[in-house]
Parts: C-alpha cells; structure tokens; sequence
C-alpha cells in the first residue's frame, strides 16, 4: 500500500468537547493516511471517537466541540490542502461533493418536506454539478442504480412515503450524486434489518468498484470489517491504536485491545464455548487514563504504560501498533 497515492492524511489530530462537567478529551492525537481507491474501516466501541474523527474531516464538530490541534490534508487538484485552514465557503465546496458523506440515521438526515429527487437534485444543483432539468434525470438514475424499484415513481415520492432500508438507498444517492472522491459511510446500516444491511453493503461494494471511490467506513461490526475493507484502524478512547491490513488484524491481532474486541464477537470459523468480553468500562475522556488510555483493562499492563504513551511502531510493512509491548520488543533487538 505505501507505494499508492495518499488522498487523506490526518495528522496529530486532537478535538475537545467543552462540557458542564469538564473538558472531553475525545480526539488524542490522532494519526492516518487513507489511500486512494480502498475501503478503510474505522473500528471500536462506541464512544471510542470514530464519528468524531470522521466529522473533523470537514469540520462537522458541532459546539461544544473544538479542533484543538492538527492537520488534515487533502489532495485537491494534485496538491494537498489542509481542511482545518480552508475559509469556510471554500470547504463547504468540498463537503457533500468531493467529500460526502452517508450518516446511520436516514430519518434525520433527510428533510421531511423535500421529495426525495428534490434533495438528490438540490446537492448536484448547489454544487454547480448540473441544472435542474439534468439533476433531477440524475436522481432517476442514481435511484436505479441503489435499486430502488419504480425511480421514476419514487422520486416523486417524501421520505415519509418510504420504508427505513428505501430511505437509506435515498441518502446513498444524496452522497454519490456528485461523484466523490472520499465517501464517508458512518455505521450506514445500523438503523436497518440485517437483509437490507446486506444489500445496502453489496451495493456501496459495487459502485466502489464501478467509480473506484475511497470509502471510509466507520462501524462496530467486525462482520462488516471482515466483508468490506482493504484495511482497518482500531481506535480506543480516542486513541488509534492499530492500523493493519484487514487480513491481518484478524490472522494476526497485536494490540492487546484489538486481541479483546475479536475475542468478544462470534467467529463462525472457530468453535468456542463461550465469548470473553473485555474487562471493565470505557473510560470518562474528562478524567482520561495516563499513559496507554488502555492500561486500567489490559491484562499485560507494565509499569510504564501507567506513565507514558507508547508510540507507533510499524512492526510489519503497513501493520502499526501503539503498546509497548512491542516497543520494548523493539528496544531489546536493537541493543542486541
Ligand atoms: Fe497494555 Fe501497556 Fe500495551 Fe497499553 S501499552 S495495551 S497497557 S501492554
């Protein structure tokens, strides 16, 4: 992967939230490079910051949020820009066209008052992508190829009018009607039934494969991971703590909270007689752990994991890992 083009990189990334009862240390330095074509999955608990590392792409932090520090670049036209400098009116000609993105609730992200080719036509006409007249023959044919039945009837048709898995198809077409670069897919199929989850899953594999779209997907379904990505990045508390091809993060775990996650959802490949959940709870990000955020539940916790984060290591081309495990590992062959 290292020889292939990098559309996004994040770098040092750290977003606060400024709440009654303390500060949220919910983005902790966050570094990653997303190439250009693949499916990058984003996995962990919830509450872990993959939503929030994903909304900071285009600056979608509401308040009481706020991007503290960090870089996250973009490759617009041959060059990279920084997201987090670009005046606002220049990044809203960027989110919904060459950055969109497909949120898990369609009911919200919809307007109740907009048919649904109006709202499909509306992001092509606002992003001076087409006309009206043109737009709306669009939506017809992006709403034949997310397979809805009957587009020409169904354009017609509020997002009342239309069943959960039907106004999803809808926010896919939204998201896809000005040919991304970088599709942002935040837990898309939660609010669906595990058939249409399939489907919906099927049809974004597709037409990333037609239109060679980068996909970032951020879920908490390993099965998903498994199906749809090239590679994946594990976060926790803020933190990400492993980033490897996806083969790999299941053949081959390294992160001991990566080892827990896997452990914790069933493998139909592997007989077990009882899945292990991870000890203790996620911690409160207003009093976040010292050191490796990870220390209070991991069974292999050294002295030094209370005190200092560990750093990144590359421990196979492409396969990283923040713990000190390997750091230490690390140290010994280099001072033998
Ligand atoms: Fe566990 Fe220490 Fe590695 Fe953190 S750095 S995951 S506490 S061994």
């Amino acid at each position: 992967m290292s020889n292939k083009e990098i559309i996004l990189s994040i770098r040092d990334l750290y977003v606060n939230f400024y709440t009654y009862a303390g500060v949220v240390k919910a983005i902790n330095g966050v570094n990653l490079d997303i190439y250009k074509g693949e499916v990058f999955g984003l996995v962990g608990e919830t509450g872990c910051g993959k939503s929030v590392t994903s909304r900071a792409i285009t600056r979608l932090i509401p308040p009481p949020g706020r991007i503290e520090k960090g870089e996250i670049l973009y490759k617009r036209n041959s060059e990279y820009v920084d997201l987090l400098k670009l005046p606002e009116d220049e990044i809203r000609k960027i989110r919904g066209d060459e950055i969109s993105y497909i949120f898990q609730d369609p009911t919200s992200s919809l307007d109740p008052l907009y048919t649904s080719g109006y709202q499909i036509a509306e992001t092509m006409v606002v992003h001076d992508r087409a006309e009206w007249n043109e737009a709306w023959k669009k939506a017809v044919e992006l709403l034949k190829e997310t397979l809805i039945p009957d587009p020409e009837s169904r354009v017609k048709n509020y997002p009342h009018e239309m069943s959960g898995g039907m106004r999803q198809r809808i926010v896919i077409s939204i998201a896809l009607s000005n040919d991304p670069k970088l599709l942002i897919a935040d837990e898309p199929t939660t609010n669906v039934d595990v058939t249409v989850q399939a489907e919906l899953m099927d049809l974004l594999r597709e037409l990333q494969r037609k239109k060679g779209t980068t996909i970032l997907l951020i879920t908490h379904h390993m099965g998903l991971i498994a199906e749809m990505t090239d590679r994946v990045g594990v976060m926790y508390a803020g933190n990400l703590v492993e980033i490897a091809p996806v083969d790999e993060i299941f053949a081959e775990p390294l992160h001991p909270y990566t080892k827990g996650l896997l452990a914790a959802v069933p493998n139909p490949l592997q007989k077990i007689d009882k899945l292990v959940p991870i000890k203790g709870s996620v911690p409160n990000l207003i009093y976040p752990p010292s050191g490796c955020r990870f220390h209070p539940r991991c069974p292999f916790a050294m002295p030094i994991c209370k005190e200092k984060r560990p750093p990144r290591i590359e421990i196979k081309p492409g396969h990283y890992v923040e713990c000190w495990l390997y750091a230490e590992e690390v140290k010994k062959k280099g001072e033998s």
